[in-house]
């Protein structure tokens, strides 16, 4: 798994927090002196500044005290969690934790609801977060690279023979087809593309850098890599064309990259017949594909893509 998202930073005083959550466990900071609990770790007591802290461990069971449902990214990195569930937790010792909710539907939520704890494992070396879902839930998170992978509805398919003119004409329209299948944009695949092309600028590869001096807040896919994703999309077209002996790829009649794919962002893609035209090679066929991160109005590329048949 490849990911951009920060990591928790793992001090001295936080570490036996981290290192429960590694092992499946809930652990917090409660003062030996009047018996309060703490969170988020510190050296004292913060109702009687007591220095004179134990370690124990809790059940983690707790309710929600609030919560809100983001639909834009915190940071780019986090454009495959939308929307995500950025909630307070109250656990049953009283100290409230800031955290996220998963595998609860958007109308399942409710303020005050019980909840449980989920170890998400998220890093390489073993990172785990302390995520909460639904008492009677006993699905485990779902992973934050994994491809939503959803085939899209069936759609009725015409069969166009490649010799009707006057059908391949009905095609062209204004109107775009539903959308494709979806496909996340992590970091693998985009340093798999920089090797393969030879394009390693720092704004594609080097989270950092790109994070702290680019101007999209971390990296971004080469435009020509989500231009060749489009091979993984199925666009629900609604027709075939039939009756020809040869298909090729003839090019592109415009090819722009008008918005950014920040790294880890999902997307998908649509498109509509711009054009047909016959030619005495064949039958040229324009299709106007767009390609958008889920949920951007913008397209991240167009691509006037010329189809021959003969
Ligand atoms: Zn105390």
């Amino acid at each position: 798994m490849s990911t951009n998202k920060p990591m928790p930073a793992r001090t001295d005083i936080s570490a036996p927090f981290w290192d429960g959550l590694k092992s499946g466990r809930v652990t917090l900071p409660r003062c030996r002196s009047c018996g309060h609990w703490i969170f988020y770790p510190r050296r004292h007591c913060d109702a009687c500044w007591s220095h004179d802290l134990e370690w124990q461990d809790v059940s983690g069971a707790g309710s929600l005290y609030t919560y809100t449902l983001t639909r834009i990214p915190t940071l780019p990195d986090f454009a495959d969690e939308m929307p995500q569930a950025l909630a307070v937790v109250e656990l049953d010792q009283g100290v409230r934790i800031n955290t996220t909710l998963v595998g609860l539907a958007e109308d399942e939520i409710r303020v005050g609801m019980r909840l449980k704890p989920v170890f998400d494992q998220v890093g390489g070396d073993g990172t785990t977060l302390l995520r909460f879902t639904g008492v009677d839930k006993t699905i485990a998170p779902p992973l934050p690279d994994a491809p939503a992978a959803e085939a899209p509805p069936p759609v009725a398919v015409t069969r166009v023979a490649v010799s009707d003119e006057a059908a391949l004409r009905a095609l062209v329209g204004e109107a775009f087809t539903a959308w494709s299948n979806e496909v996340v944009v992590d970091q693998a695949l985009i340093d798999e593309f920089a090797r393969l092309s030879g394009d390693d600028y720092w704004i594609h590869t080097d989270p950092d850098k790109a994070r702290r001096s680019g101007p999209f807040g971390g990296t971004i896919a080469h435009g020509a890599l989500v231009q060749v994703l489009q091979s993984r999309m199925k666009i629900p077209l609604g027709f075939e064309v039939a009756g020809f002996t040869n298909m090729v790829n003839y090019g592109s009649d415009r090819l722009r990259f008008p918005s950014p794919v920040p790294a880890g962002s999902r997307i998908h893609a649509r498109a509509r017949v711009k054009r047909v035209e016959r030619q005495k090679s064949g039958t040229q066929l324009t299709l106007e594909v767009h390609t958008h991160v889920v949920g951007a109005e913008r397209p991240s590329v167009i691509n006037d893509l010329v189809i021959l048949y003969m």
